[in-house]
């Protein structure tokens, strides 16, 4: 069976990524979704496992010291990390594993696998992104502000990942989203094993002549 990819989604945070993730698992058949490690605290209605494996940044630092974590990064003073067990047993299943990480940890992701693909997921507009922040009713004031902030920083590094995503309306997104990973198969990058055997082949077959 072919290796599933590894996709990564980034977005400042308040573009619906977590909602564009459940949408593609509950609508396809394809992707099983990466639960990151973290040493923020839960969220009202966030369970240990689903969203996150919450720990204390001594677990954090012992997986890291395991080398457990396919990429880590600091964000808004705490640590997150993608655990390798379970990408590398979907992969291998054949499930496309969505990574919902920020920049820092994109870019990890890039320089160890060069068939990765990398979605930036964006607001149709800087206004709407802070409606929907404030909107959110869980954080407090100044992390709205910090976030809006890091929103800023991240923006300069949208040319460093494949595709963007806008985060209008969601259905579309979703749809989107799903015919750019599937498109991504046929990259001859992905392919690399069946292009080497028919161009051996090839070179066999010529011989004979
Ligand atoms: P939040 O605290 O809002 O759940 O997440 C904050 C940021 O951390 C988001 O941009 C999210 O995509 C990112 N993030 C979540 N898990 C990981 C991870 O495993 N690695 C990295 N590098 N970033 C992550």
């Amino acid at each position: 069976m072919k290796k599933g990819l590894l996709v990564v989604v980034s977005g400042f945070a308040g573009t619906g990524k977590g909602t564009l993730m459940k949408r593609l698992l509950s609508d396809y058949d394809d992707y099983a979704l990466s639960v990151s490690m973290t040493t923020r605290a839960p969220r009202p209605g966030e369970e240990n496992g689903r969203e996150y494996f919450f720990v204390t940044k001594e677990q954090f630092e012992e997986k890291i010291r395991q080398n457990g974590l396919i990429e880590y990064a600091c964000y808004v003073d705490n640590y997150y990390g993608t655990p390798k067990d379970y990408v590398e047993q979907k992969r291998a299943e054949g499930k496309d594993v969505l990574l919902e990480i920020e920049i820092q940890g994109a870019m990890k992701v890039r320089e160890q696998f060069e068939d990765a693909i990398l979605i930036f997921v964006m607001p149709p507009s800087a206004k709407v992104l802070r409606e929907r922040l404030i909107g959110r009713g869980t954080e407090t004031p100044e992390v709205v502000e910090k976030r809006m902030r890091r929103a800023a920083e991240e923006a300069c590094g949208i040319e460093d990942y494949d595709y963007i995503a806008v985060n209008d309306d969601l259905d579309v997104c979703v749809k989107e989203l799903h015919e750019t990973i599937q498109a991504a198969h046929h990259r001859p990058i992905s392919n690399s094993e069946f292009i080497t055997q028919v161009r051996n082949d090839l070179k066999e077959m010529a011989k004979g002549e």
